[in-house]
């Protein structure tokens, strides 16, 4: 059993911080503000508070510490599912291996670029590829060929610039393929920490094995991945339970190798066809404790970046943004070759969607909310990855980078691919931006401003 779970831990710490008074509370918010992050008491505190006035509170504080740190920016990007085959039998996932409600197919290379051109035509500049864990006859060089296709798909001036990866647990050999292919970051979600309730809905396959799972980032980062991704998947087990765990997990990560995840995912059990547990979920987590666990991670680790998929609706996503939230998808398909045949969607989709608008009136929303939408893909372009983005996103000098860089990408956006009424409100939100900036992030965003009007591409720093 991987040791550094440690469910009598949990438990303890869960107890010994029930119902915490509200100086317990303001203590911990206290400290969540200096922004250096939150052990494990902090977190079971927060996780146990209900009443409305400490939730206000908490609420108050993340945004205080989301906008100290991100200002209004929101990384966007796209999900490319290449394959929904799959050996494994996760009860709450319709690519499982005996599902047989569901069109199984493995998009070809060809295919692949076709549904890389329609989101490069979007305006895309960044993809997270998603598989099921069973592959053509190629085996694991598919993904590798398939990564390789996503970065060879051009149009007009357009490409996409990074290739995260969410496929199952490797071997340090293959790990090293990957890193090799170019990934930006390399994401697994544990689904649940909580052995039981792992082993319960997890009957077949690989994926059975609880600790070859929750190790798959050791040997990521072994093999040279320093940008990984953690999640869980919530409504499988108690929310408290998963939130001291994933801390757990990130306490090792940051023993072993001296950096914790570069961004936690914070999926919730969507229906799926074929599965009667996605659509009861046992642990069915209301809307309130969604957002306090978005604020609690955002304090807990102030510099990792929180991801908001488009499980959820338009509205829990805009009220996440003020809470944590720094990335988002936009325009997402989950069927191989959704993009290019958007009508039999519900043929071979992994869930059901809670936001299906276009990337266009996604950006539109977005910017009239106030954020920033970034392309910018330069941090893993430039080697600031791992620890060295660790070591730059703590001082805030990250800000000078991702600032300017979410501008000028964003006006790249603008000037190919928005419509006219984004466009409008786009210039208009960058003007406001560049005018409440200072120093040297200012002069930065200005410089490379002028460069992006003038027709040239890739502007970052
Ligand atoms: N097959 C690989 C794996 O299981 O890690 C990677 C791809 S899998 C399609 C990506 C993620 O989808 C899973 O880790 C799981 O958290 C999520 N997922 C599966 N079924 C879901 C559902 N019904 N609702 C929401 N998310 C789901
Ligand atoms: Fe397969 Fe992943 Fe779905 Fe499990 S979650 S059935 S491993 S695609």
């Amino acid at each position: 059993m991987a040791s550094f779970i440690n469910e009598e831990e949990i438990a303890r710490i869960l107890e010994q911080n029930q119902m915490p008074d509200s100086k317990k509370v303001n203590d911990v918010l206290i400290k969540a503000k200096e922004m250096k992050g939150l052990d494990m008491n902090d977190v079971a505190v927060l996780t146990n508070l209900s009443d409305p006035m400490q939730l206000f509170e908490l609420f108050e504080t993340a945004n205080h510490v989301k906008e100290k740190i991100y200002g209004k920016r929101l990384v966007i990007f796209a999900p490319l599912y290449i394959s929904n085959l799959c050996a494994n039998e996760c009860s709450y996932c319709a690519f499982r291996a005996k599902n047989k409600e569901i069109v199984r197919r493995s998009l070809t290379q060809a295919e692949i670029k076709q549904e890389t051109e329609i989101l490069i035509k979007q305006g895309h500049k960044r993809i997270l590829l998603v598989a099921g864990e069973s592959y053509p006859k190629q085996g694991f060089q598919y993904v590798i060929d398939s990564i390789a296709s996503v970065y060879e798909a051009k149009v007009d001036q357009g490409e996409i610039r990074r290739v995260n990866v969410n496929v199952a647990p490797l071997e340090i050999e293959e790990f090293k393929l990957l890193k090799a292919a170019k990934i930006g970051t390399y994401q697994l979600f544990q689904e649940t920490y909580h052995h039981e309730t792992y082993h319960q809905v997890h009957t077949g396959g690989k994926k059975k094995d609880y600790d070859y799972r929750v190790t798959a980032l050791h040997r990521a980062i072994e093999a040279g991945i320093d940008d990984v991704g953690i999640g869980v998947l919530f409504g499988l087990a108690d929310y408290r339970f998963e939130m001291l765990a994933l801390m757990q997990h990130i306490r090792e990560l940051e023993t072993v190798f001296g950096f914790g995840p570069h961004t936690i995912s914070v999926p919730r059990l969507e229906p799926a066809t074929g599965s009667t547990i996605a659509s009861h979920p046992p642990f069915a987590l209301p809307d309130l404790d969604f957002r306090k666990i978005v604020a609690i991670l955002r304090l807990a680790v102030p510099y990792t970046g929180i991801i908001m998929s488009t499980r959820e609706t338009a509205q829990m996503r805009r009220e996440t943004f003020a809470l944590g939230v720094s990335q988002i998808s936009a325009g997402s398909r989950t069927n191989p070759g959704g993009y290019t045949d958007s009508l039999h969607e519900a043929d071979g989709s992994q869930f059901s969607l809670g936001d299906h608008r276009s990337l266009d009136e996604v950006i539109r929303d977005v910017a009239e909310m106030g954020y920033i939408p970034s392309f910018c893909t330069g941090c893993y372009r430039l080697g600031r990855t791992g620890q060295d983005f660790m070591d730059r996103a703590k001082p805030g000098d990250i800000k000078n980078h991702c600032g300017p860089n979410a501008i000028s990408t964003f006006m790249e956006y603008l000037m190919d691919y928005a419509s006219y009424e984004t466009r409008l409100i786009g210039e208009d939100l960058i003007d406001d931006a560049i005018n409440s900036m200072e120093g040297i992030a200012r002069e930065r965003a200005v410089t490379l401003l002028e460069k992006v009007k003038k027709g040239k591409h890739d502007m970052y720093c």
